[in-house]
């Protein structure tokens, strides 16, 4: 009688000594964002020490109380810091092409429309990426996916919304699926087909808003295409009356959505968003009280883009003001070949201290728990228990505030998703 086979799972263990602050945000699994005040006190054990079993975080403790057991490898961090993975949760991150022969013209203070002329802006972008195939496209992902690890970065949005049509939204989309399984990060596909008007429809805008609602939004969420729905919600791109019928769409077909808001001026945005129940509304360098009042009651979460208000010479999103009133913040990079050409979430952590006045651990919190429920996942953004062992090594420091405080060197040393290490 021939022996019945058994598979065989073969149990990966790491463990992590002599952490100097090791910064879980929050112990229990089951909290999944601070607000205001609350994200300046992120949970964190000093002189700890982390176990983590194939690809999720199993234990933790006190070197006091550390008992060795037996492992598959031994990480002495010789005092340095560990936090949680970075998580983007607004990214551009499929273009094809880039944008720097803009910058000359930017730095001699070229006009938007200028610019679009001598043939930047972005239907430049849209023109490229509509002209590039689809397995090129993937490669563009990977390429840029690959640098985000090694900077920090181990969860990852990433939205449509340089095809502005039909045919090349859904390509967009494709690939983000495609790049899901191929990548060690997680990551979440967004429908921006309501990036901008197409030239075409620059006369019919209601013609194509019926091709984004009676059309792609529901092709879409019938082909599982994507996680969300954004809409950029600002003077000159769609309405706040026009975003509205987008989101209804959106949710009629069940998926869930987020708002560009309030970059521009008070674009009304954030009422649609808090209206539509959004995950979360981005932006927001132009806020009013009622604005405040609203994310100050309310589960969207407030997404701040510093890259983009530092690339762009904007006012700076009032983050104090947002911390004070109780909102739940978060912080991502807005990584697009435009107008943050930067994917590097350490120098976002370095801008919300020294431009949004963000305590060092207010940004972390922002940078890692907030910005994991402002895409739902509530298996990544702390290091509890169950979840994936996501984290970022950094050695030579003792203390969060030299991140601002040396704001040319990066501390980061090594790099774990989902139990390996990227760097
Ligand atoms: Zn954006």
């Amino acid at each position: 009688m021939k022996a019945k086979k058994f598979p065989i799972f073969v149990v990966m263990k790491k463990v992590l000594t002599n952490i100097h602050t090791l910064y879980l945000i929050t112990e229990n699994p089951n909290i999944y964002f601070l607000r205001g005040k609350t994200m300046g006190e992120p949970f964190s054990i000093k002189n700890a020490w982390l176990v983590i079993e194939n690809e999720k975080i199993a234990n933790y403790g006190s070197m006091d109380n550390f008992v060795v057991e037996q492992v598959d490898e031994v990480i002495d961090c010789e005092q340095g810091i560990v936090v949680p993975g970075f998580v983007d949760s607004h990214t551009h991150t499929l273009f094809a092409g880039t944008r720097d022969h803009e910058m000359v013209m930017k730095l001699k203070g070229f006009s938007y429309e200028e610019i679009t002329k001598q043939g930047g802006g972005i239907f430049s972008t849209v023109e490229k990426v509509r002209e590039t195939a689809e397995e090129k496209l993937l490669e563009h992902g990977l390429q840029y996916l690959e640098k985000m690890a090694r900077s920090g970065t181990t969860a990852v949005e990433i939205k449509s919304g340089y095809g502005l049509d039909f045919e090349n939204e859904i390509k967009m989309l494709r690939v983000i699926q495609r790049l899901k399984p191929i990548v060690p990060q997680t990551l979440y596909a967004t429908f921006l087909g309501a990036h901008a008007i197409p030239k075409k429809y620059k006369h019919h805008r209601e013609i194509y808003i019926q091709e984004l609602t009676q059309r792609m939004i529901p092709y879409i969420a019938a082909e599982g295409l994507a996680d969300f729905v954004d809409v950029f919600c600002e003077t000159g791109f769609f309405t706040a009356s026009e975003s509205c019928k987008i989101l209804e769409s959106a949710h009629q077909y069940g998926l869930k959505v987020k708002v560009h808001a309030n970059e521009l001026d008070l674009s009304g945005g954030v009422q649609v968003g808090v209206k539509w129940n959004a995950v979360s509304v981005d932006h927001l360098e132009c806020l009013g009280a009622k604005e405040i009042e609203l994310l100050q009651n309310s589960n969207t979460v407030a997404t701040l883009l510093p890259t983009t208000a530092f690339y762009l010479r904007l006012n700076y999103a009032p983050a104090r003001k947002l911390l004070e009133n109780n909102a739940i913040v978060s912080l991502a990079s807005d990584f697009n070949p435009g107008t943050s050409p930067s994917f590097n979430l350490y120098f976002v952590w370095i801008l919300a201290c020294l431009q949004m006045k963000m305590l060092p651990e207010e940004a972390l919190t922002a940078l890692t728990l907030n910005a994991a429920y402002a895409l739902r996942d509530f298996q990544v953004g702390s290091l509890a228990k169950g979840k994936y062992a996501n984290l970022i090594l950094m050695k030579s420091i003792n203390n969060l505030s030299k991140i601002p405080y040396f704001f040319g060197e990066n501390f980061i040393h090594k790099v774990m998703i989902k139990g390996k290490w990227v760097c």
